[in-house]
C-alpha cells in the first residue's frame, strides 16, 4: 500500500537533477516516488544550472551532504572532469549522468553519504553512468529483440546517439548503421568502434536491405514540426522489423507514428528514463528499485502533462 512520504524536517535528505532546461524532466516525479516506495525520507529536486556554474552546483550539493545527483543535458561530458572519482561505468561510456556522494573518517574505507547520519570528515563525488545499460534494457523490454547478430541503424551521433552505438556494440550486434547530420561526429563513434569491437561491421551509409531495429538519437521529434530523423528517399519503415525513439514527449512522435503505420514494433524512450532513474537509486540507496512505483508515476507524468 502507498505510504505518504513524512514531512520534510531538519532530518530529510536530498538527491536533485542538474541540466539546462530542465522543467520538463519527468525525473522528480519518478524518483520521488521511488523514494516514497523505499519508505526513505529523502527528496528529489530538479534545478536549472548553466554548463558554466556546474562544477559550483555538484561542490554545493556535496557541501549540503546531499545523497547525489543525476545530470543531464547539456552536463553528461564536462562532469567527466568534474568529479573526484570515475566508475568503470562511466570511464567505458565516456558521459556522467549519476553522481554518489561518499564521506570517510580519516583512513576508513569511503561509503555512501547515506549511511552517515552526521557530516563525515571528508566527503568526494563519485560518478556513474546508467544511461548505457538502459538503452539496451529498454530495447529488449519493449521491442522484445534479441540483440546479438541484429542489424540496427543509429540516427544521431550526440551524446546519446554515441553511447547507443558503442552499447549495441558491446551488445554483440552484427552490423551498425550510422547516420548523423555532421557526418565527422558518426565517422567518429565508428572508429572507436572499429578499434574496440572489430567484429561489428560499421557503415556510415542506409542499410539496403531488411534490417532489425531503427534508434532515433536525434532530438528531432521533440517538436511537433520537426522533420523525420530518417531520409524517406535513402530508407523505408517497411524494411525494419523495430523502431525505438528515445524521445519521449511528445509520447508520440512522428517517427512512431509512421513506424505503426508501417507495421513495425515501435517504442518510445520512457523505458531508458526508467532503467536509467531506477540504476541511478539503486546507487544511492543499496537497495533494489521499486521498478513498479518508478514506473507507474512516469506513466503518470509523461501521458498527463
Ligand atoms: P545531443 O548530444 O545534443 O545530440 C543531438 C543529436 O541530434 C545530434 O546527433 C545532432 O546532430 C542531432 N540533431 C539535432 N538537431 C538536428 C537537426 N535539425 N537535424 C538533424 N539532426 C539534428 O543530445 P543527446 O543527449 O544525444 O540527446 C539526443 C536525443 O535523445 C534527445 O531527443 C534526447 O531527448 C534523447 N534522450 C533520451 C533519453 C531517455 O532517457 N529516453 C536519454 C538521453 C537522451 P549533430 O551532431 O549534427 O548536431
Amino acid at each position: 500500500m502507498f505510504e505518504p512520504p513524512e514531512p520534510i524536517s531538519a532530518r530529510t535528505r536530498f538527491c536533485a537533477v542538474l541540466g539546462q532546461p530542465i522543467k520538463h524532466s519527468a525525473s522528480p516525479a519518478m524518483q520521488n516516488a521511488g523514494i516514497a516506495a523505499l519508505g526513505l525520507d529523502w527528496r528529489y529536486l530538479a534545478f536549472e544550472v548553466r554548463p558554466s556554474d556546474l562544477n559550483g552546483a555538484i561542490l554545493g550539493a556535496q557541501a549540503m551532504h546531499f545523497i547525489g545527483l543525476n545530470l543531464t543535458v547539456p552536463h553528461k561530458l564536462l562532469a567527466l572532469e568534474l568529479v573526484d572519482m570515475l566508475d568503470e561505468s562511466a570511464r567505458t561510456w565516456g558521459a556522467v549522468n549519476t553522481i554518489r556522494f561518499e564521506g570517510r573518517e580519516g583512513e576508513q574505507a569511503w561509503r555512501p553519504l547515506r549511511e552517515f547520519s552526521d557530516a563525515p570528515l571528508e566527503i568526494r563525488s563519485h560518478g556513474f553512468n546508467t544511461d548505457a545499460d538502459a538503452i539496451v534494457q529498454g530495447i529488449a523490454e519493449d521491442l522484445d529483440l534479441e540483440l546479438r547478430g541484429a542489424r540496427v541503424l543509429v540516427l544521431g551521433a550526440g551524446g546519446a546517439g554515441r553511447t547507443a552505438a558503442l552499447k549495441l556494440a558491446s551488445a554483440g550486434v552484427r552490423e551498425l548503421f550510422l547516420i548523423n547530420r555532421t557526418p565527422s561526429k558518426a565517422q567518429a563513434v565508428a572508429d572507436e568502434i572499429r578499434q574496440l569491437w572489430p567484429a561489428v561491421k560499421v557503415s556510415l551509409d542506409y542499410p539496403t536491405s531488411k534490417i532489425d531495429l531503427v534508434l532515433n538519437a536525434t532530438s528531432l521529434g521533440l517538436k511537433r514540426e520537426d522533420p523525420s530523423p530518417l531520409d524517406p528517399s535513402r530508407f523505408s519503415l517497411q524494411e525494419t522489423a523495430a523502431v525505438y525513439d528515445m524521445i519521449y514527449r511528445p509520447a508520440e512522435t512522428t517517427l512512431l507514428k509512421r513506424a505503426r503505420q508501417a507495421g513495425c514494433r515501435a517504442a518510445n524512450g520512457l523505458s531508458m528514463l526508467l532503467h536509467q532513474g531506477a540504476r541511478a537509486l539503486e546507487i544511492w540507496s543499496g537497495q533494489p528499485a521499486p521498478i513498479a512505483a518508478m514506473r507507474e508515476a512516469l506513466w503518470q507524468n509523461v501521458n498527463n502533462a
